[in-house]
């Protein structure tokens, strides 16, 4: 896609919200606030159209003011963290929050750990890491931010977020911030049931560890992942959930699938369950290609896989 295309798609806005109501709930957000903005550079695929607006609240008190003036204007938001996320060319309409400013971490009694939502998961292990807390190592290598693992429940063959999570806090719809116990979220797989709002903070229950032993614990992940996985390429983590007692990747690989591509859209050739961007991929590729593996693996092996990548947006 040459530049002219780009900067033509980054303008089609369908003006379906009025500019001047956007502008009225993102009004007196300290945080950076820009309009029509293209998505691309904040979802690990690299791609996506634009976001009529994309604010990043300066804190807790941002997001409650923008959750309450965007429900007061009947402006839907949408969270992007960006790595578990197709977005459609056409991009999302309303208000697009990136938390990337809320990155406090802090450490309270009891081996417990409060991260601000927006903490990349690399960084909240480290920051474990360096206070010999254990417990967290199931998560390396997931890029992710505290607040979408929450969300998803992410998770890996070694542990998922339900096994770290204390307490969750969600600024909910009417704006106010609430604190949920983790035994009152019923956990399920990829997704947790959280009442409708924004995450903006998550305890995590952690333990005493060996600072050496948990860097090797992650070390030893981390190398089987970037043997196993394409890293170096754009993309959104595994497409399809694996189906009970099988594993969507195997499905793809057995049905010789790997390599097949829509446009720069493809199915990875080192693992069956990634799609890689191998350039200039739309999110229109991506979908047509996952349309193909999805039928091929229902005539082939009579499965039926289910989405764990999030679409969202407007052709
Ligand atoms: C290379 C790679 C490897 C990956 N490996 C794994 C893996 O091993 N295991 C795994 O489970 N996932 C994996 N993922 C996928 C992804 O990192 C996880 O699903 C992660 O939980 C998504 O977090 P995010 O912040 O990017 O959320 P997003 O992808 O942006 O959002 C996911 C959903 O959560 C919502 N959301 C996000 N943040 C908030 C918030 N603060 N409040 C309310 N709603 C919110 C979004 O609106 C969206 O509906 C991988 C991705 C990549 C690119």
């Amino acid at each position: 896609m040459n530049a002219t295309v780009r900067r033509a798609e980054a303008t089609r806005v369908r003006a379906k919200f009025k500019k001047k109501d956007i502008q009225a709930a993102v009004a007196g957000i300290r945080g950076p606030v820009s309009f029509n903005r293209s998505l691309r550079a904040y979802t690990s695929f690299k791609i996506g159209g634009p976001a009529d607006a994309v604010a990043e609240p300066a804190d807790v008190d941002d997001v409650c003011r923008l959750v309450r003036q965007a429900n007061a204007g009947k402006i839907p938001f949408f969270v992007v963290g960006g790595t578990n996320l197709l977005i459609r060319d056409g991009g999302i309409r309303g208000i697009v929050v990136n938390l990337a400013k809320l990155r406090a971490i802090m450490e309270e009694p009891g081996h417990v750990l409060y991260a601000e939502a927006g903490v990349g998961m690399p960084t909240l292990i480290s920051y474990a890491i360096r206070r010999s807390l254990a417990g967290l190592e199931w998560a390396a290598g997931i890029p992710g931010t505290v607040g979408g693992c929450v969300v998803m429940n992410a998770g890996t063959r070694l542990g998922e977020m339900k096994d770290s999570v204390k307490a969750v806090r969600v600024v909910t719809m009417n704006g106010r911030v609430t604190d949920i116990p983790a035994s009152a979220i019923p956990f399920e797989y990829r997704r947790a049931r959280l009442p409708k709002g924004i995450v903006v903070g998550v305890w995590l229950q952690l333990r005493q560890g060996i600072r050496t032993e948990i860097e090797r614990v992650v070390k030893d992940y981390l190398h089987y992942r970037r043997g196993t996985q394409p890293l170096a390429m754009p993309s959104a983590g595994c497409v399809f959930k694996n189906p009970p007692k099988d594993s969507a990747g195997r499905l793809i690989e057995a049905a010789g699938l790997k390599g097949l591509h829509v446009g720069d859209a493809e199915v990875s050739s080192r693992h069956g369950n990634f799609i890689v961007n191998r350039g200039h991929a739309s999110a229109a590729d991506v979908i047509a290609l996952i349309g193909k593996v999805r039928r091929a693996i229902r005539r082939q092996a009579g499965v039926r896989l289910d989405l764990e990548l999030k679409i969202v947006g407007e052709k």
